[in-house]
């Protein structure tokens, strides 16, 4: 893709040069076009500049959201006494991460969570 900002900065150096070439001829039809298409043209490479700093903004988020996802893809759970352990970290609810993808920190089972399971997760109720 040609740089849409130095495109615009050609066509502007041309509609220069056409308005010098036409003050010898002074027509004041083509004058006035000329005054036209320099002012659209300059409104445009303004414009076109600004999009390009979003696009850039917009790749650089992509990239960000894309390293970040590859990195969660990564991480494997591991069993741990019913629940799930990530890197040595644990018990999570194993049915909140399957279904929501959310890691949910287990406690302890206490009074007669303990007759269904060791851990109690707070946001399922599920016990393992
Ligand atoms: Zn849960």
């Amino acid at each position: 893709m040609a740089d849409i900002v130095s495109s615009l900065q050609v066509a502007l150096e041309i509609a220069k040069q056409l308005r010098t070439l036409n003050e010898k001829l002074k027509d004041a039809e083509i004058k006035t076009l000329l005054a036209d298409l320099q002012s659209e043209l300059a409104d445009a490479k303004v414009e076109a500049a600004g999009l390009k700093e979003q696009i850039a903004a917009l790749i650089q988020k992509n990239t960000e959201l894309a390293s970040k996802l590859e990195s969660r893809s990564r991480e494997e759970p591991e069993m741990m006494n019913g629940g799930y352990k990530f890197g040595g970290e644990g018990p999570y609810c194993a049915r909140c991460y399957e279904t929501s993808g959310k890691k949910i920190r287990l406690p302890r089972s206490v009074g007669m969570h303990a007759h269904f399971g060791q851990w109690t997760c707070p946001v399922c109720q599920n016990h393992s």
